[in-house]
């Protein structure tokens, strides 16, 4: 897997994000496992709980074009699109994650720069996951 370029996909990504309010800018890149990039990023709301983040915004972008099985996921952002440190997912993202990917093998890759990241993989962020097998 080319980290940087999906870093680099989740960094160019960034000045799309719609937040007006909070002026906190999030984007994310997440890697498909056919290989391809779903960009998202995060849409603010004027009713505060109608937002949604990066993370949610690109994986369900996939999701809706039939893509299930991904393989890593960049994330990144700041106050006013500004990166100045290492941008990790809410626990509402980490659980739709948990929903389409593999808790062991899945990567949350959280980067400053192409060059500077801290990667994680799902089960590290959310140990002791309900998931889709709970319900079989
Ligand atoms: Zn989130």
């Amino acid at each position: 897997m080319e980290k940087e370029k999906l870093i680099r996909a989740a960094i160019d990504n960034l000045p799309g994000a719609y937040a007006p309010y909070s002026h906190f800018q999030v984007s994310a890149a997440l890697l498909c496992r056919d290989g391809s990039i779903y960009t998202g990023f995060n849409i603010e709301n004027a009713a505060y709980s109608a937002a949604v983040c990066a993370e949610r915004s690109a994986i369900f972008r996939a999701v809706c074009d039939g893509k299930r099985e991904f393989e890593a996921i960049a994330v990144c952002g700041g106050k006013d699109g500004v990166i100045t440190d290492y941008c990790a997912p809410c626990g509402v993202c980490r659980q739709v994650m948990r929903e389409f990917c593999s808790p062991a093998d899945f990567l949350v890759i959280m980067a400053k720069s192409p060059e500077d990241y801290v990667e994680m993989t799902l089960k590290e962020l959310l140990p002791r996951s309900f998931g889709p097998e709970n319900l079989a």
